[in-house]
């Protein structure tokens, strides 16, 4: 062998080494490079994990919410309804007793000659002059209701005792 071809044999053998050691360092980098890969990748499975369970609770809270939001919306759709139906009734009520109470005051009125309400005294009607039963008398002087006297029809009353 000549000089220049052993020389060159030493480069070729010497940059083969280098490039062995540079081989070596990347693939030791690369293994660095994938476990700090993977613990990102862990890292975010945690995250999401996190986020799934977050949402799930977000969820039931919302259902919850909903829950009572319906509860009490049936609550004030019951009471809208208990109110309105009294307020029917009362109407309803008023109209009967108020016509009621109208209509016989008008046919007493054009009957009895102008006079539909009369006082009664000592149980004796002032209208008519007749004795009212003592159980109707007592009725009336009870005062929870309208009295008519069986007599002429008027509606009775009692003045109040002066005490
Ligand atoms: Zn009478």
């Amino acid at each position: 062998m000549d000089k220049r071809m052993r020389m060159n044999r030493i480069k070729n053998v010497k940059e083969l080494q280098a490039l062995q050691r540079e081989i070596e360092l990347m693939r030791q980098t690369n293994g660095e490079l994938e476990e700090e890969l993977i613990k990102i990748m862990q890292e975010m499975d945690e995250i999401k994990t996190q986020i799934e369970t977050k949402e799930s609770e977000m969820a039931s809270m919302q259902q919850e919410w909903q829950a009572k939001q319906n509860e009490l919306q049936s609550e004030i759709t019951g009471i809208d309804a208990a109110v309105s139906e009294a307020a029917t009734r009362r109407q309803s009520i008023a109209a009967q007793v108020t016509g009621d109470l109208i209509s016989r005051y008008e046919l007493i009125f054009s009957r009895r000659g102008g006079t539909a309400v009369v006082e009664v005294a000592g149980g004796i009607c002032q209208g008519c002059y007749m004795n009212l039963p003592p159980q109707l008398w007592n009725e009336i002087i009870r005062n929870e209701k309208l009295h008519l006297c069986p007599s002429c029809q008027r509606i009775l009353y009692v003045k109040p005792r002066a005490e």
